[in-house]
Formats: structure tokens, sequence, C-alpha cells
């Protein structure tokens, strides 16, 4: 017969965390940068109590616990305790993502039947376009006081400061099944519409718990956060879950996200520890570097989103950054993989670390991976052979919000990544499915040739994509944006490729642009680039 264990049954739900970092860190402060213009600073004890009043204010407007709440905002304490109070109350919070297009605002906010939608004061025009395209939202909520409330609107508005005062705060948050949905979140869609990602309380717990360990994000107590990744992007990594779960002092740079402002804010705050995506890095090393300056306490960094280039990696660690490369996707919560080395790798020589840490790591405990070739059989772990990227595990979707299709294959979620995996687990993007170079039958990685281009002192930024070549269907085409006065000439770059890849892999032509598209999560915009490059000659052809 069965033995059942005898611990207490205590379910895994949003609400416990923010109720532990409010009982046991209530006095670490959590800094923003408001759209005020001001910085606003207080403890997880008061945004606790205020997360409770949200709960309080949404229940008092009618919403229903799996009903949806958006918001439209940038990384602040208002937007933290929206995350906790529409979780914490059963509510499901659904961050969008404001630098989409205002029709995929629209279309997101009907497919996910948003009942009511908080934004910050920088989208008021944007809300104002998009809100009559939206019948069924029944209130759009400001995120300010009455003071900043506009005299005269074309949206009937809320005030949340006015919802929030309207409440006590006696308020105690509701047990319920874990796996009832807590947060929604739509892939930026580069082809067709975007889809949406509903994580539940258990998906979410257990996704904090895991990215929080040493050899993931490694937060403790210890740290200053401070989350450059946008909490409209994949709930920023998890941060604002797995940073109040280990009691972290958490820094909010609202919407200055330019080299300048960031940098005031990480030595004012004291942050240890950030994460965002290459091209923030791509600024703020920019004004770091251009001005001589140093960190005084910022020590490492996530990056990911995109391939970090080894040159960047390099420019972090020469300013005394580690930077710690990850992988995931919003299907994913979206962690998967982050790299760290092991201990015999101790003893290698810095290039050969070096060749490891620009991989995209090892899996953490919960996802399971494999690559397969097209006939979906499992290739071998010998850091050479590349194939489809499959994952699966406990904070992986299973379907897509309001949508039939079964995405997984044999149980297996398709990343649309193809990667290698070394004998220790390393796992390597080669490229997104769709951005691989077809030359001849054989495949070009386009991120490598971008991360040799990016260790050129001239190059700014690079895209290398494909176009159509007469003889080998398609050939590599680097697009790139030079650094402000330098000068390259294509010849030179092209000669900048020599002994670093196969010659084959060496792009067929340069073309120098002002600027790279990037998608709405700042990434570089192959599709587009693909696009306007279409007719594009190679001298060769
Ligand atoms: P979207 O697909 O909507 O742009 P995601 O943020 O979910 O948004 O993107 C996930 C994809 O981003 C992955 O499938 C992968 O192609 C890419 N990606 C994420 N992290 C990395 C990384 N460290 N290196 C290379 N590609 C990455």
């Amino acid at each position: 017969m069965a033995l059942m264990g005898q611990m207490m049954s205590a379910p895994l739900l949003i609400s416990s965390i923010i109720r532990h970092a409010a009982r046991y860190y209530g006095s670490t402060e959590i800094v923003s940068r408001r759209t005020e213009g001001d910085l606003h600073r207080y403890t997880y004890r008061d945004c606790e109590l205020r997360a409770r009043k949200v709960a309080q204010a949404l229940t008092a407007l009618g919403v229903q616990q799996g009903e949806r709440v958006g918001t439209l905002a940038w990384n602040g304490y208002r937007h933290l305790e929206i995350y906790y109070g529409v979780s914490g109350m059963g509510a499901v919070c659904h961050t969008v993502n404001p630098r989409l297009f205002p029709e995929q605002i629209a279309y997101i906010v009907n497919h996910a039947e948003d009942g009511y939608v908080f934004f910050d004061q920088t989208f008021l025009p944007l809300v104002e376009g998009v809100a009559p395209h939206c019948p069924n939202v029944k209130g759009w909520v400001l995120m300010s006081d009455r003071a900043h409330m506009p005299a005269e609107s074309k949206v009937k508005l809320l005030c949340y400061e006015d919802l929030i005062d309207a409440q006590d705060g006696n308020y105690e948050w509701p047990e319920f099944d874990e796996n009832l949905a807590s947060s929604l979140c739509y892939t930026s869609g580069t082809t067709g519409n975007p889809k949406g990602a509903l994580y539940s309380h258990r998906s979410t717990v257990l996704h904090s718990y895991a990215s929080a360990l040493p050899d993931a994000l490694g937060c403790s107590a210890r740290d200053v956060i401070l989350p450059v990744v946008p909490m409209f992007h994949v709930n920023a990594w998890g941060l604002p879950y797995s940073v109040p779960l280990v009691g972290a002092k958490l820094v909010f740079p609202g919407p200055k996200l330019d080299g300048a402002s960031l940098y005031e804010l990480f030595e004012q705050e004291k942050v240890t520890f950030s994460a965002g995506v290459p091209t923030v890095w791509l600024g703020l090393l920019q004004y770091v570097q251009g001005n001589n300056l140093k960190f005084s306490t910022f020590r490492r960094t996530v990056i990911g989103g995109s391939a970090a280039p080894p040159a960047m990696i390099r420019a972090l660690e020469a300013l005394d950054v580690e930077v710690i490369h990850a992988w995931g996707m919003t299907e994913m919560s979206p962690l998967g993989t982050s790299c760290k080395l092991l201990a015999k790798h101790e003893e290698l020589s810095d290039a050969d670390r070096h060749k490891i840490l620009e991989k995209q790591g090892r899996v953490i405990y919960g996802v399971d991976m494999k690559i397969v070739d097209g006939d979906g059989n499992e290739m071998p772990w010998d850091g050479k052979a590349f194939g489809d990227l499959m994952v699966r595990g406990p904070w992986i979707i299973d379907r897509y919000f309001r949508n039939d299709a079964n995405p997984l294959v044999d149980g297996w979620f398709p990343t649309g990544d193809v990667a290698t995996i070394d004998e220790d687990g390393y796992m390597q993007i080669t490229d997104r499915s769709k951005d691989v170079i077809k030359s001849g039958g054989e495949w070009i990685s386009s991120i490598d040739i971008e991360n040799v281009a990016a260790a050129h002192p001239a190059v700014h930024m690079a895209a290398c994509i494909s176009v159509y070549h007469p003889k080998w269907d398609e050939r590599p085409l680097l697009v790139v944006v030079k650094k402000p006065n330098a000068e390259v000439s294509k010849e030179e770059l092209l000669a900048f490729f020599e002994g670093k890849v196969a010659k084959w892999w060496i792009p067929d032509d340069v073309a120098f642009v002002s600027e790279i598209p990037l998608t709405a999560t700042g990434k570089m915009q192959k599709l587009k680039l693909r696009d306007q490059f279409k007719d594009y000659r190679l001298p060769a052809a």
C-alpha cells in the first residue's frame, strides 16, 4: 500500500513571497526612479501593505479570481505592488509590452480579455489611442496620484493612489490551489500574432526558487539588485519574485534606461547585481568607457535574451563585472540555462575558461533539455553536433493561452533554437532556426559571425543575415553600425574574420547602416533586416 508523507500541505502561492519579504526583510529597501521624475524609497513592509490594498481595491472593483488585469508600465514599486496584489488575490497579472505597435497591444489586451489595465503616465497617449479598440476593458488606471492626473482625457481614467487610499489594508491573502493561473505574458511574435504563456503560482514559485540558486542567478540578502530587463519582458526574468524571496534590496530604473542614468543609479544605490539584454549593456558600456569611469559596487550581471558577444563579456570583466550568460524564453518563465564554471574548470587557461563562459550554459534543476535531428532522434552531447533544442519541466508551457493547438512533441517543447550540447552539458545556441544561414545545404551560425564582428574595435552593433545567392541559395551579409567617429572599410572588416571562422563562413559583403532595428524587447530584428535587404545583390552573385 502506498504510504503518504506526513508533511503540511502548503500551496506554493506568489503571495507567500511578498509576505515572507515583509516579515523577514521588512526594513529592506525598494528604491524606484518614478515617471514623476523623483526617486521613491520604501521597504518590503510598505510594499506588502500596499499590495494588500491593491487586492482590496480590485475586489471592490469587482475583479474576480482568474480575471486578467493588464499593465503597461516600467520597472517601479507600483508595478511590483500590482504584481503581488493581482496574483495574490487570485487574479492574473498580465504584463503588456508598451513598445509593441498599438495594434498589437490592442490585440493582446483583447485576446487576454483584460478587465482593467494599469499604466504609467508615459503611456497615456498610447492608452488614449488603444482604448477605443478595447471595448471590454472596464477601467484604465493611471499609476500616479491625484496631482498628476490629466485635467482631461479622451479615456475615463481611474487614479491609482486614490484606489489605494480608499482601502485600509486589512486583508488576508487568500489560500487556493497552487495550480491556478497567476500571470500572463505574450511572446513578442516576430512572426504571426503574439501567443500567451499563462504561468501558475506553482510554476512561478518553483522558478523563483531555482533561479536564485548559486549557479543560476545566485542572489542573496546581501545583494542590491537592479533589474534593467523590463517587468513587461517575461516578468523581468522572474526577478520581482526571486529578489524578495532572498530579501535583497531592489532598485528600479523606471523609464530611464540610458547609460548615464543607469550608471548614476548603480553608483548611488550601490547596486551589486543586474540583468538585461545585450543592447542595454552596449549603452552602459559606451558611457562608462567613454567617460573613463569604474563601478564601485557592481560585480555581477546576467545577460540573456540574445547571445552575449564575447567582446562584451570581456569588456565587462575589465570593469570587474562577472557576466553570467543565460538563456530562456517566454514559454519557459523564462530561465532555462545559465553559464557558470564547474570545479574542474578552475585550472583552465583564461582563453579556455572563456570558451565555456561564452556558451549559454547548463540547465538549472527543474529543466531538462535535449537536441534532436530532423527525425526527432536525440543527438550526441559532443559540443559539435547541432540540432533542434527541446525542453521540458514544471515552468515550461504545456500549451498557449486560449489556443487549442498542442505545441509539444512527445511531451517536449520545441524551442525553435538550434544548439549544441557538450560533454559537460553546456548548451550553446547556434542560432534561431529561422535565422540560420543555409549556404549550399550547410549551415552557418549567424551568432558566431556577429560575435566576431562585435570584437572589432570600430563596430558598435552587427547583425548577420542571409541574402539570396544563385549558386549557394543563401550567403551571409554582415550589417554593421560603426562606433561614433570610428572608421573601418569593408575589406578590413572581412579580413578580420580570417582565422577566426571557417573560410566559407566569412560574409560575402558588409553593409554599413546608421541603425539596426530592434524588437520590442531590445533584440536585433533580423526579420525586418532580411526584408530591408531582400533585393540586395552580393558582389559575387
Ligand atoms: P521573443 O521570442 O518573444 O523575442 P523571448 O524573450 O521569449 O522573446 O525570446 C526567446 C528567444 O530568445 C530564445 O528562443 C532564443 O532564440 C533567444 N535567446 C534568449 N537568450 C539567449 C541567449 N543567451 N543567447 C542566444 N539567444 C538567446
